[in-house]
Order: structure tokens, then sequence, then C-alpha cells
């Protein structure tokens, strides 16, 4: 099922009696989710992710804008009536239930030409539950499970109606980083088997980025950036989006253009063409270093840690926004770790520049 979202906006209203205090949580959000895709909806705590995805379900009016299913609107539908799976980040079973039980609970009051008869739950309940491989745990309550198969019980539960469309708001959030890996898989692989649309909610840009067909980026409520997670990694729009996309994060710098040159603080680092005089913002991934004894950027080197592969450079420089410098350096490259400064080349498309003001990114041409 196709979801349109067409300029959704939601405002809560001030808590206190004071005017101009209303909370805009929601910014005129617009955006087409294909059919059969999972999308992941990306942003700090308290950008809007959580008021987006409740709209979509029905929990929540919007305050304006509209939601289409296909290519009917579902605005003014209730919840029920959307045909939708939600999973909470607090899965929330019923203790005196066993899984099974829990698993068949959304279909007890489906009603008219819905209404299942009981083998027909309990298939339906077995079919939810081996999607998410905990039917042999049907007969256990709650209490008697681990946090993830808690949650693989939140998910069939979500998916027994066979819903049009799967929202799932930060679903990984309370399982330990092993698990969180685990699921994060697994939630792919059912998404993939059913074809169901599904919209996942999270602030970790890694889990985002690692399961989506596309991601959706946002800030304050407003949508900075939409695209495939590696289209948006190499091609931030704006610092903010450079700054959340990726492990080990960017690094940041104070820098200057000047006669077309891109400078560091005061090392010139590469040639950007046309672009006007000005302060700015630099931006230079981890893997955009390349260790050069004639290289324009000289760090002060502090330590190197061992990665296998790869090597993490420690550094320091002066213009840099952050405490240290982080390069990730193929083992290919011998870089001498008693040495006190390191000199880098830098690689034009790993770096990105950003106005100093309004944070947008500038384009330069790499010649
Ligand atoms: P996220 O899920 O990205 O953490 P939310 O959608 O929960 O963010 O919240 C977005 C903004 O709306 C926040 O500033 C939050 O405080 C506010 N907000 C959320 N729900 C309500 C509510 N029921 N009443 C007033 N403000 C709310
Ligand atoms: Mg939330």
């Amino acid at each position: 099922m196709k979801v349109v979202l067409q300029n959704l906006t939601k405002i809560f209203p001030s808590r206190s009696k004071k005017a101009g205090e209303e909370v805009i949580a929601v910014n005129d959000f617009t955006l087409e989710i294909p059919d059969g895709k999972l999308i992941g909806l990306l942003g700090p705590s308290g950008c809007g992710k959580s008021t987006t995805l409740y709209m979509i379900s029905g929990l929540q009016k919007p305050s304006g804008g509209k939601i289409f299913f296909g290519d009917d609107d579902v605005t003014d539908l209730s919840a029920e009536n959307r045909g939708i799976g939600l999973v909470f980040q607090n899965y929330a079973l019923y203790p005196h239930m066993t899984v099974k039980q829990n698993i068949m609970f959304p279909l007890q009051n489906l009603k008219g030409a819905d209404k299942l008869t009981k083998e027909e739950m309990i298939d339906r309940a077995y079919y939810a539950a081996k999607l998410v491989q905990i039917d042999n745990l049907m007969e256990r309550k709650p209490s008697e499970l681990s946090g993830g198969q808690q949650q693989r019980v939140a998910i069939a539960r979500a998916l027994v109606k066979m819903p049009k469309v799967l929202l799932l708001d930060e679903p990984l959030s309370n399982l330990d980083a092993r698990l969180r890996l685990q699921t994060r898989e697994e939630i792919r692989r059912i998404q993939k088997e059913t074809g169901i649309t599904t919209i996942f909610v999270t602030h970790d840009q890694e889990e985002a980025m690692s399961i989506s067909d596309m991601i959706v980026v946002m800030k304050l409520g407003v949508v900075q950036q939409t695209g495939k997670p590696q289209e948006i990694y190499d091609n931030p729009t704006n610092l903010f989006v450079a700054k959340f996309l990726g492990t080990p994060p960017i690094n940041v710098f104070n820098g200057k253009v000047e006669n077309g040159t891109l400078y560091i603080g005061n090392d010139a680092v590469l040639n950007v063409g046309d672009v006007a005089d000005q302060d700015v913002w630099v931006g230079v991934r981890p893997e955009g270093f390349t260790p050069d004894e004639n290289g324009g950027l000289v760090c002060n080197l502090n330590n190197i840690e061992v990665m296998g592969r790869d090597v993490s450079v420690v550094s320091t420089h002066e213009a840099s926004v952050n405490p240290i410098v982080r390069s990730i350096i193929n083992t290919d490259n011998k870089i001498d770790g008693s040495s006190e400064t390191i000199k880098y080349t830098l690689k034009p498309h790993k770096v990105f520049i950003f106005n100093k003001e309004t944070e947008e990114r500038i384009y330069f041409e790499v010649k």
C-alpha cells in the first residue's frame, strides 16, 4: 500500500495559559512512500517522529494536511479502520495472557465480514508467530520471555491482522546491543517476506541506515532530507544532516574560502573553484583523509587505534570544532606513530562545505 503525506502538520496547544507557546511538533511534512518499502524516519529526540507516526496511525488528528493510503484519503478515518499494525517502544503485553492469547487478541474484536472462527484465529496467530520465530513459545506468559522475545510477540501481534501498513516506533530501544542488531535484521526480513509498507522510527542513524530503503531525516518538526541511506550520507544537504549520519561522525572544522582555495584554519587543503570568498564550516568524513608527507592539513598526532583492516587515527587541530579529529586509514598506509604531527591530503568527494550562518551546503566543483 502506497502512503502519501500531504503538508502534514501537528500543532500542540501551549500547556500554560500564555499565548505563543504552542509546539509545532510536525511542520508541513510531505512525502510519498512507495508500496512495499521500508522507510526509516530518523531524527533526535523531540523532532516529531512519534507524532508523525501517530497521525499516520490515526491515534492523533493532524492540525493540517492530509494522509492517503493508496488513493483513499484516510485523514478522518479512525485508527481501527485504517488497517495498520503498530508497535511501540514499550511493547506492553498482557501479563496474564499467554503468548498465543496476546497475539490473537486483536482478532477477537473483528466484526461483520471480518469476523473469524476460533480455528482461523489460531491459524493466523501461528502464521504471525512463525514469521517472528516464536511459534515454539505460544503457551508461555510474557514474564517467562526475554526482552527480545517479548518484542517479537509485540511484532506478531501487530502482524496478525495482516495490516496494509506497519508502523514501528523505536521498537528496539529496550533491547541490548546484540539483540538490537539481530532484531533489526529480523524486521527487515519479515518486511521483505510480507511486502508490507513499513515506517520505522528511530533516533539511531546506524539502525535507520542499515535496514531502510529510504530514510527521512527530521529536525524540529521539519524534514531536512529524504533519500536512499547512501545518497544522503554521500550528499548531505546541510550541516545537521552531515553530522547526524555516520559513525564515527564527520569531523567539523572552522574554515574559509579565499581565491578559490579552501582553508582549514590556516592550512590550504583543497581547490574549490569559483566559490566566493567567505568563512565556512568544513565537514570531512573520517574516510576522507589520506596520510601524505606533502599534505596541506597538518594535525597533531595523539594516538593510533588498531581496528584490524583499518586504523583509527586520533589527532587534534586548532580549527577543529570537536576536541579530536578522527580519521579511518587503511593499514596499507604506514603511519609513523612516534611522529608528533600527521599530514593529510583530503579526498574531495568526502569534503563538504557549509554556509557559516545558514549551515546549508555550498556545492563546489572538483577541478
Ligand atoms: P520524537 O518522537 O521525535 O521524540 P515527538 O513526536 O514525541 O518527538 O514530539 C515532538 C514535539 O512535540 C516535542 O517537542 C514534544 O514535546 C511535543 N509533544 C509531543 N506530544 C505532545 C502532547 N501530547 N502535547 C504537547 N506537546 C507534545
Ligand atoms: Mg518518539
